[in-house]
């Protein structure tokens, strides 16, 4: 599945020993790794690939469903939309009230299923308590899963073979490459275990040859873990979790992590300002791995399109 997502740009930080001047006492702050640019990278070749599929009859399009009124939720399908727009891909959207029941929202999930104009389902989450979301997800066309979230598709990732990668994860990989670091043999700590986010990161960085640590809310100490890694990824939703004592000189930090700060400032679970003096690469939040993952949905989309033309054999190829 690397082909649209192949020729990332290295970051211009190539080599660990980059991230220290020659005096070792005072360590020169690390490279910011550009969510922004790496993004807008991906997102032009998958406008190219939606433009070419567009010129042989076929518009990509993403159903995205919205239920309730979060207002976080709100803001990310703005953006996924949007982006859409930008890109060649046309979004179809729904927003549907919070009371919206489960039987109602698996029969538009049908109807979307059967839709040929359709080649992607988001279903933006959380969904309200009394809607099961595991349902809803596995209600969706497998090769319509744009967010990557089935349990076929993680079946395809715990094994190796073809399939959509979940997309905050898998754009973390893309930041990774984009540092010119290899992750082989290296010991990569992700903080987090979620099923969108933890353990999806965790099985990527271990078929990229990373020995991994996956570290959790009853894991008794983090910083243990952490010092010894050369990449670490936080994907808690909790600020500071990753301090500056905390890490190994030199390593990537990946902050998956949205929060508001005191002056509600969006900021990410890393301590960025302290971090940034220890750690060899870094993003920030904003502008790091939240890009990603709208350029990674799109690039999905895209691929779903592919797979109802025939050009490709498996959806996540
Ligand atoms: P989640 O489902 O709430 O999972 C959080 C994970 O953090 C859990 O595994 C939890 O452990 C662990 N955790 C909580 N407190 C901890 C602690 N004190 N020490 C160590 N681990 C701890 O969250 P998520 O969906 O994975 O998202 C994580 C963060 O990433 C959130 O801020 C979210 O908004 C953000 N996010 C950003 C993007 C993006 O595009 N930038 C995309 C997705 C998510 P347990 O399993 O033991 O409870």
């Amino acid at each position: 599945m690397s082909s649209i997502l192949a020729g990332v740009p290295p970051s211009p930080a190539a080599d660990p020993a980059n991230a220290f001047s020659k005096d070792r006492r005072a360590p020169a702050p690390a490279h910011p790794i550009d969510g922004i640019t790496v993004a807008k990278h991906l997102r032009a070749e998958v406008g190219e690939r939606a433009a070419a599929l567009g010129a042989r009859g076929t518009t990509p399009g993403l159903a995205v469903i919205l239920v309730g009124d979060d207002p976080a939720s709100a803001v990310y399908v703005r953006n996924k939309i949007k982006a859409c727009e930008n890109h060649g891909v046309r979004s179809v959207f729904a927003k549907h009230d919070a009371s919206l029941s489960e039987a109602e929202l698996l029969a538009r999930i049908d109807a979307l299923n059967v839709d040929p104009s359709i080649h992607g389902i988001l279903v933006q989450m959380p969904l309200p308590r009394h809607i099961d979301t595991h349902k809803v997800i596995d209600a969706i066309d497998p090769h319509k899963d744009v967010d990557g979230f089935s349990i076929r598709s993680a079946g395809e990732l715990m094994n190796g073979v073809p399939g959509f990668r979940p997309c905050t994860p898998y754009g973390c990989m893309k930041l990774i490459e984009s540092t010119g670091v290899d992750l082989r043999g290296k010991h990569a700590v992700v903080i987090g275990r979620s099923a969108t986010v933890g353990k999806p990161m965790a099985l990527l960085l271990l078929e990229a040859n990373a020995t991994v640590t996956v570290c959790h809310s009853a894991t008794p100490d983090l910083a243990l873990h952490t010092r010894q890694a050369g990449v670490v990824i936080v994907a808690v939703g909790r600020r500071n979790t990753l301090t500056a004592d905390m890490v190994k000189p030199g390593a990537v930090v990946i902050d998956v992590g949205i929060n508001r700060d005191d002056e509600g400032k969006l900021c990410g679970d890393v301590d960025f300002e302290r971090v940034r003096h220890v750690a060899g690469w870094i993003t920030p939040v904003p502008r790091g791995v939240g890009p990603m993952t709208i350029a990674l949905l799109l690039a999905n989309a895209v691929r779903c399109a592919r797979y109802r033309r025939g050009d490709l054999s498996f959806p996540g190829e």
